[in-house]
């Protein structure tokens, strides 16, 4: 968090950057999305702004789950991070948990969060979910939309709903689906790479 904090000898920072355009989409810091349907509205526009600029088609955002204010987007990031684990849910919670300061944003403060998602977690963020404070999860396309289109969403365990219901985790999901599956199939359709086929998973 420390704004000084130097490089460690040789090894490289590692930090997600979110690309210039966000703003033009996602809007002020703090923005008010008050029902599911706007905060995945926002999602799902990020993935299709991110997949016109040559990343993947998947986007996400952390609000605060009560009043709907914009805590953090997140996109994609896998290809210009040079990151396997750049997905648009990381992404999201990474520039939430720096922003709120809290690694752990179940703080017992009042202010619950919530993560919007355009697409079901992968295996990768749904364990990232369960450990990131998030007390909703708000879904788009389902895991049959993205693996119709070639990219693998892991050994996501069956009953995975149930698993964060009872960590306490509200799960949402087919919201704005076909909004969100058709960002995946214009992606697809353009020829745009589906990277990681080799049944590794991205999202
Ligand atoms: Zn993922």
């Amino acid at each position: 968090m420390s704004e000084s904090t130097p490089t460690t000898g040789p090894w490289p920072d590692a930090v997600f950057r979110l690309p210039a355009w966000v703003a033009e989409v996602a809007g002020p810091v703090g923005g008010v999305f008050p029902t599911a349907t706007d905060r995945m509205a926002l999602a799902v526009a990020l993935a299709r702004r991110n997949a016109a600029e040559g990343g993947g088609p998947f986007g996400a955002a952390v609000f605060t789950a009560d009043e709907g204010r914009l805590v953090a987007p997140g996109m994609n990031l896998v290809l210009p991070a040079g990151t396997s684990i750049a997905h648009a849910e990381v992404v999201a919670l990474t520039v939430a948990q720096q922003a709120v300061g809290a690694h752990d944003m179940d703080d017992g403060a009042g202010t619950r969060f919530e993560l919007v998602t355009s697409a079901a977690p992968c295996i990768q963020c749904f364990g990232a979910v369960i450990w990131s404070g998030v007390t909703r999860l708000v879904c788009g396309a389902r895991k049959e939309d993205v693996e119709a289109i070639g990219f693998d969403e892991g050994p996501v365990p069956a009953d995975w709903v149930e698993q964060l219901e009872s960590r306490g985790i509200a799960v949402q999901r087919d919201v704005l689906r076909d909004e969100a599956a058709a960002v995946l199939r214009d992606y697809a359709a353009s020829g745009a790479p589906i990277y990681n086929a080799r049944r590794g998973g991205s999202d």
